[in-house]
């Protein structure tokens, strides 16, 4: 009998140990025993999947991959400490010196940072090309050497929304690697395998804990793309660990019920918002005003639980505002059960020239809202209060 992926993400679990546990026992060992020098050579050799040392594969990563797997409709993962870490190692193991990378220009700070700053002392270079690109301009930037394409959708923090299918198939085309950050979707608010991607990566800390409590990350995708990574990994040591992993297994069990009430809140919060006087504009990608609503509702369930806004006061206002919230939280997470407010300008994109963040559309006074799980009212009541006082 097929299970629905969200079943899959609830049912997956490691093999049942003679305590007969329910629960998913937590596997915190460095490493693994063999009965005879035969079976140790035999897994040395790859000859088997037995576990041999937790820097390669443990038991509680392994189900934490094989739920994100299902979740995504991916043929094989590897996880990671952290989303940075999985974002690196999806570069590294996969290009090479001389080897381009295309880019959306609007991705998270730190992502950004790793291809201008780091790639190049390894020889790859990089282009970025508009979020709001058409297929003509993707297609014009393509070089005889690029070999992997890479973007974000939704971005971070600008909720701007690139049309996956179109570059998918543009990737294909060419025979280059699509490689998606799926982090403010997650696989619950849409699948870019479905629609052509060869990867996806994810930082597990945001909505995939959905707590607030651990770093993760996890590449998942093509087969033979993930053999690459994990061969770099093993040998690099990036590895998730196992009681990080047992936690963010158990929380994809939630995932799908909170991504529905965070995506909820988010709706109503920007339709609470949209148009106050305070307010010059405000992006949701399920509200008709967004720029590209249309391909957001093609391509994804619900518009995520980011929900962001330019205050007309700039930057004074957006320090007003922070200072007056009194339920929100001023923190630099997203994707937690608790509301948080933020202000990319000067913090996860501060690095960036005036002229860089302009042009990914971070503006002076952007505030980024992800919506937590507390009761839309008390969500909306915090933050109307705070703009009334900017
Ligand atoms: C936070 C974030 C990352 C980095 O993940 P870490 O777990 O913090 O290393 C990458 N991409 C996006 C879109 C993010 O929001």
């Amino acid at each position: 009998m097929s299970q629905h992926p969200i079943t899959k993400a609830i049912r997956t679990q490691t093999d049942r140990t003679p305590e007969m546990e329910h629960s998913s026992p937590l596997f915190l060992t460095s490493s693994f025993c063999f009965d005879t020098a035969e079976e140790m050579r035999a897994a040395f050799a790859d000859e088997t999947d037995d576990n041999i040392y937790s820097r390669f594969t443990n038991p509680n990563v392994k189900e934490f991959v094989d739920k994100i797997c299902a979740l995504e409709g991916a043929e094989a993962g590897y996880a990671t400490a952290s989303g940075m870490s999985a974002i690196f190692a999806s570069f590294m193991a996969l290009m090479k010196k001389g080897d381009h990378l295309l880019s959306c220009n609007a991705i998270f700070g730190s992502t950004h940072t790793v291809i201008t700053k780091f790639l190049p002392k390894y020889g790859m270079e990089h282009s970025y090309v508009s979020a709001a690109a058409d297929a003509a301009t993707w297609e014009a930037a393509i070089r005889p050497n690029t070999r992997m394409i890479y973007i974000e959708t939704p971005t971070n923090p600008g909720l701007d929304i690139i049309d996956l299918e179109m570059v998918a198939a543009i990737a294909k085309k060419h025979n280059l690697i699509l490689n998606v950050d799926n982090c403010f979707a997650t696989p619950i608010g849409q699948r870019p395998i479905d629609l052509g991607a060869d990867l996806v990566v994810h930082s597990a800390t945001k909505w995939i804990d959905g707590q607030g409590r651990v770093l993760g990350g996890v590449i998942a995708g093509r087969a033979d793309l993930i053999k690459d990574i994990y061969l770099f990994c093993r040998s690099t040591g990036p590895s998730l660990s196992a009681f990080n992993a047992w936690l963010l297994s158990k929380s994809l069990e939630t995932l799908d019920v909170r991504m529905e009430r965070h995506a909820a809140n988010a709706l109503r919060l920007a339709k609470a918002l949209e148009g106050h006087a305070k307010v010059s504009w405000l992006k949701y990608p399920f509200l008709p005003s967004h720029p590209q609503h249309a391909i957001a509702i093609k391509q994804m369930k619900n518009g995520g639980g980011v929900v962001c806004f330019e205050l007309k006061g700039g930057l004074e206002s957006g320090r007003r505002f922070l200072d007056s919230l009194q339920m929100l939280s001023l923190t630099a997470n997203l994707g937690d059960t608790r509301s948080i407010a933020s202000h990319p300008a000067s913090t996860t994109h501060a690095k960036l020239t005036p002229e860089e963040r302009l042009a990914v559309n971070i503006t002076p006074g952007l505030i980024r809202i992800s919506t937590g799980l507390e009761h839309a009212d008390d969500i909306i009541q915090d933050i109307v209060q705070a703009l009334d006082k900017c």
